[in-house]
């Protein structure tokens, strides 16, 4: 078989919202960048997902977690903005704050001692607020009688995920990002004069640099570049309902008011390898929860189920390293795509393609899980 040979400075593997904020933020950078993504059979968490620009809870136990997480949700307005600016399309941020519902006073309490310990970790700044019922049923209308009280920081809000991954393609085929779908990619060979060869079924590329951005594929892809990424699949189901009238000003991790009016619920936790199905019993789970956040939810009709899968690291946090055995190979994975995406197309496009470690990532190597990698099957 021939193959197609092409050369670029950066290969990015892998075209979810990691990969492709990534080459958007190196195209903005002015590097030839070529985005491999498997295609339509590939397994994407860019395409199921939340939607949340969140920063309540994150980095606990990590302070470098909450603290990164944070510095993403305070660029988000200005990222949005530029990709409206670039593109046209509108990613459809509402960034107000958001509020996680507890459901007796155990909670709230346990939920204020996290907080307050990311709080102290950050130096005092972590704006968030510990909400009485009274308040909170002016703030949210229509919360259910079982609903103590939530927790609210300012940073949170919420986007339009689909809308977001379309912005930046749009904005990476703006700025000359050659994007190849269907492209599964199966070898990477570093070369030894430097460089790699970036190997797929049906074509080879030549590239000085090359970045794993393959969600879940970066597991059996990092380690032929010298580098660690034992990420694993952790499944969460998620429901929309039918449009309704707008009455949910904020996002909660339970309920959201999507931009068009649908309501999005969520979500599960589940360890079940690959298998991104729905199943009944979990999906009336989160569908009674949801109506205990907002009993009128009863009457709405559900349209929509799907199951997606995440990108889970063994800590939970995201994996940024350079690989010390292959100069110019990356491997960039979090769980939080959605909320981190600012931050990858500017520091971590930044260290890319310049060698300027960003501050605060020093902790997120792969090297950090000190293990064999392991081959998954799916
Ligand atoms: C249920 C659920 C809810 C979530 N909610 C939120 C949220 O509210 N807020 C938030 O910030 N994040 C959320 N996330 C996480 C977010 O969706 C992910 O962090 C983000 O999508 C990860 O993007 P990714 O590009 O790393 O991976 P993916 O989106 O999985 O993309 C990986 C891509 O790599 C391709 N690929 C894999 N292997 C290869 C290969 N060998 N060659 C070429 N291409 C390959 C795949 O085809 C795929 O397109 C959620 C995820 C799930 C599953």
């Amino acid at each position: 078989m021939t193959l197609a040979t092409r050369s670029s400075d950066i290969v990015i593997v892998g075209g979810g919202l990691v990969g492709a904020s990534l080459a958007y933020g190196l195209a903005k950078r002015n590097r030839r960048v070529v985005l491999l993504d498997a295609g339509d059979a590939g397994i994407r968490a860019a395409h199921g997902n939340f939607g949340l620009v969140w920063v309540q809870n994150k980095g606990y136990g990590l302070g470098a977690y909450a603290r990164w997480s944070r510095r993403a949700a305070r660029a988000w307005q200005v990222f949005a903005q530029d990709l409206i600016d670039e593109t046209g399309v509108n990613p459809m941020l509402e960034q107000r704050g958001g509020f996680h519902l507890c459901f007796d006073e155990l909670e709230l309490s346990k939920r204020q001692a996290r907080l307050e310990s990311i709080r102290v970790s950050l130096d005092g700044d972590y704006p968030y607020q510990m909400i009485e019922r009274p308040a909170l049923a002016a703030l949210l209308p229509g919360i259910g009688p079982e609903v103590a009280g939530a927790s609210f920081t300012e940073m949170d809000g919420h986007a339009n995920p689909l809308m977001l991954l379309r912005a930046l393609y749009e904005a990476c085929r703006t700025r000359g990002v050659t994007v190849c779908g269907g492209q599964q990619v199966e070898t990477i060979q570093h070369r030894l004069g430097g460089g790699f060869a970036i190997n797929t079924r049906t074509a080879q590329i030549d590239a000085e640099r090359v970045v794993l951005a393959a969600g879940l594929g970066n597991a059996n892809l990092a380690p032929q570049v010298g580098l660690c990424a034992p990420v694993r699949p952790n499944r969460g189901q998620i429901l929309i309902t039918e449009r309704v009238e707008r009455f949910l000003q904020y996002p909660t991790p339970y309920v959201r008011q999507t931009d068009n009016g649908s309501l999005q619920l969520g979500d599960s936790m589940e360890d079940v390898g690959f298998d991104n199905g729905v199943t009944t019993g979990v999906i009336a789970s989160i569908a009674a929860r949801a109506i205990r956040c907002f009993p009128a939810l009863a009457h709405v009709k559900l349209v929509r189920s799907w199951g997606a899968l995440r990108v889970m690291s063994p800590d939970g946090f995201p994996v940024y390293e350079a690989s010390a055995t292959c100069p110019g190979a990356f491997v960039v994975t979090c769980h939080s795509g959605v909320t981190l995406a600012p931050l990858h197309a500017a520091p971590i496009a930044d260290w890319i393609a310049s060698d300027t470690t960003p501050d605060g990532i020093d902790c997120f190597g792969g090297d950090r899980f000190n293990m064999e990698p392991v081959r998954y099957e799916h």
